[in-house]
């Protein structure tokens, strides 16, 4: 007798993003196997979907309040491995954690990580993530091969470069709103150790640490810097700027510390400007060597160590606002949003820049985000006063034509969306073919108005 596939059922759960700014009830389908989601899919007739990976994008992308959330975690198998070229091909539930543990040792890296490593393979590939090195390897989907697609319609895709590129293009970035990416085909990079030699450069302010991105960045693999956003005055946004390269020489562990917990919500009052501009002067001035070796996990991933450091915003939560500033204005972008902050009263306590290279996709329909210009991600403490901040900040983002990354949006509206994504409207005709748009919907969606 052939064994009985057990169906996946339905429960409810209280859903967020990463930020867990906004907490929503939702109906969630958690499946083993593709084949237990296609079943369901088709099934759920009128319902939306929405696929959810490891919940890491910060506002409301991953979550579908309206219909149902599919969890795709436990499709986490590896599906095959060319030792001789590196490619790849692995389910979407895949997290990058599994693919570093498993690969680093064999000598192979994922060619672009985020910023955790606690990400599917299906949210890259739906977010277009971008790591420290876009301005050498540009963003996931310069790695991509090809993943498979269910479309709305329960039409399967085979999609690349070569076949279907409207809907590859549609996709990567898209936020799961073309559909479930059910396989995906990824080129890992050969690697010459696993250890990173680490420069650290202090600059004054924010035109020493343009000036310092301009001079060394382009002669490094890795580059990101920290900025001090409390710092006013001569030291308006001075930060430190971190370089890296794969070391020549070493072994191919892969270290991971068993991540610490934060054992509470941290009551409210512990981030303050008080607190963290006393952080951000000892951080600042910290001696470091300029020059260190570090592990992988420490360089990339440094924020993991604490496998839920967003609890300690509290019950209050936080957001991150993350813009892109093309053109040779962006430094003068950056300035008005520091200033701006600061003049609110709301100024962030954790911020990080980096810059992106011209992007491979940037005349196709896409909702990638990275492009040539400058990127500022900084978080703020859930408020009253967020919609407000944001919504002057993203004057100064659209003023310098710029736009904010869908991954970490959670305050956006259509009209801003519309004068930042010029190009949704191409990329809809696109969903209209897959008849994707009337079933994958998330709060995201329904919130910018790219779906009903
Ligand atoms: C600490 C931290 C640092 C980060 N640093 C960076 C960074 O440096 N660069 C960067 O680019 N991003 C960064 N991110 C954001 C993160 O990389 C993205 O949000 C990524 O999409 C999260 O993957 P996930 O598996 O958690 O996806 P989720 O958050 O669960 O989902 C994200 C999107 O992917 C879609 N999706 C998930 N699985 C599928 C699937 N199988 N098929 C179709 N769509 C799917 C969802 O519908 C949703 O729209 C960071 C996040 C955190 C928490």
């Amino acid at each position: 007798m052939p064994e009985r596939e057990p169906s996946p059922t339905y429960k409810g759960m209280n859903l967020s993003g990463w930020g867990r700014f906004g907490r929503f009830d939702c109906r969630v389908l958690r499946a083993e196997k593709i084949s237990q989601f296609e079943n369901s899919i088709q099934n759920t007739v009128g319902e939306t979907l929405i696929a959810r990976g490891y919940g890491r994008s910060y506002g409301d992308a991953a979550v579908n309040q309206a219909g149902v959330t599919l969890l795709t975690e436990r499709l986490d198998r590896i599906l095959a491995f060319d030792e001789d070229t590196g490619l790849l091909t692995a389910e979407p539930g895949v997290s990058l954690e599994t693919l570093l543990s498993v690969f680093i040792p064999r000598g192979w890296m994922v060619p672009v990580v985020p910023g955790t490593k606690f990400v599917s393979l299906g949210g890259a590939v739906a977010a277009d993530i971008h790591g420290k090195n876009h301005h050498r390897e540009g963003s996931f989907s310069k790695h991509l091969r090809s993943f498979k697609l269910i479309d709305g319609q329960m039409q399967k895709h085979i999609c690349s470069r070569e076949e279907n590129p409207d809907f590859f293009w549609a996709t990567v970035g898209g936020m799961g709103l073309t559909g479930l990416v059910s396989e995906v085909q990824l080129q890992l990079q050969r690697i010459p150790s696993s250890r990173i030699k680490m420069v650290a450069l202090p600059a004054k302010n924010l035109p020493e640490l343009i000036e310092a991105f301009a001079e060394h960045e382009q002669k490094h693999h890795f580059s990101v810097a920290w900025l001090d956003c409390l710092a006013g005055g001569s030291s308006l946004g001075r930060g430190i700027l971190l370089l890296g390269d794969f070391a020549e020489e070493g072994d191919f562990r892969w270290n991971r510390k068993a991540p610490l917990s934060v054992p509470f919500q941290a009551p409210n009052f512990l981030l303050n400007h008080i607190s963290m501009g006393l952080f951000n002067e000892l951080y600042y001035r910290l001696p470091r060597p300029e020059t260190q070796i570090v592990d992988a996990d420490k360089f990339f991933f440094p924020l993991d160590r604490f496998s839920n450091w967003n609890y300690m915003y509290g019950p209050r939560g936080f957001i991150q606002y993350q813009c892109l500033l093309p053109g040779p204005n962006a430094t003068k972008g950056l300035e008005q949003i520091l200033k701006l902050c600061q003049s609110e009263r709301m100024p962030s306590y954790f911020a990080v820049l980096k810059r992106f290279a011209k992007a491979e996709q940037h005349e196709h329909a896409s909702l990638s985000f990275p492009d040539e210009g400058y990127t500022l991600a900084i978080d703020f403490p859930g408020s009253s006063r967020l919609a407000d901040l944001c919504h002057k900040l993203d004057q100064i983002v659209i003023e310098h034509a710029g736009r904010i990354y869908l991954a970490k949006d959670s305050m956006m509206n259509p009209e801003t969306f519309a004068q930042m994504y010029p190009q949704a409207q191409q990329w809809q005709e696109i969903c209209q073919r897959l008849a994707s748009p009337k079933v994958f919907s998330s709060n995201l969606s329904r919130r910018l108005g790219l779906t009903d």
